[in-house]
């Protein structure tokens, strides 16, 4: 166990060097948190040996856990301040969520597959990540009760931007979500202020698709 943990700490190290640091990720406070954030806890034992590689892999029900570039991308693009409460849009396997817990006060993630979140509330209950709250149900219709956020990540594709999330976005807010077709989007940065909402792509990305009344009718 002890040997395992020190094979996959050189791993993580590896894939902060080589992946996210050498491709233009500078924030601080991101990169820490992809030093410590044990990735392989968050894939299947099948897929361990995989969990610090350059892509995407498989986490069950047809979904998957996002390249850790692309996590740290959308990471960054949040300017994250410690006390920024941030809502997750496919909770998935729990591995940006636990990022984001890194990083701010309080996360919010929502996930539409019961049995993926039942597993990966049961994961951040074991890490002991106690800042992050979550919620069973169609994310696309965003998190009223709680709103506004400081910051809203949509870790799933999205046909257009759903006004109902940027309503839940405080002014100061920033969020990051893929736009596009199911086959290819556009990674789009928000930011909202007393004027609306100003919006720039940041690079193109395959995303599953985002499935509910505010996203796409089927998977
Ligand atoms: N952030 C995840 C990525 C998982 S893939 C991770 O780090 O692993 C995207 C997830 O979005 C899938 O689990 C999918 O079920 C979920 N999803 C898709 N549409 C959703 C919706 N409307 N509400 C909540 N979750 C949704």
């Amino acid at each position: 166990m002890i040997e395992d943990s020190i094979k996959y700490k050189r791993r993580r190290e590896e894939m902060v060097e080589r992946q996210i640091e050498s491709r233009g990720i500078t924030d601080p406070e991101v990169l820490a948190a992809f030093r410590k954030v044990p990735r392989h806890l968050f894939v299947s034992e099948a897929l361990m040996d995989q969990a610090y590689g350059d892509f995407p892999l498989p986490i069950g029900e047809q979904q998957t856990i996002s390249q850790p570039y692309i996590v740290a991308e959308m990471t960054q693009a949040l300017e994250l301040k410690k006390e920024d409460r941030v809502l997750e849009i496919g909770t998935g396997s729990g591995y940006q969520a636990a990022i984001l817990a890194e990083i701010v006060f309080r996360v919010y993630t929502i996930e539409r597959i019961h049995s993926l979140l039942v597993n990966t509330r049961r994961l951040f209950d074991k890490l002991h990540y106690h800042n992050i709250v979550t919620k069973y149900s169609d994310g696309t219709c965003g998190w009223k009760d709680e709103s506004p956020f400081d910051a809203i990540i949509v870790t799933a594709g999205s046909p257009e931007i759903p006004e109902i999330l940027t309503d839940q976005l405080a002014v100061g807010g920033r969020m990051v979500l893929p736009v596009g077709n199911q086959y290819s989007q556009e990674l789009t940065r928000l930011y909202k202020d007393e004027d609306g909402i100003h919006s720039k792509v940041l690079c193109g990305c395959r995303f599953v698709k985002l499935v509910g009344e505010y996203g796409w009718k089927e998977l």
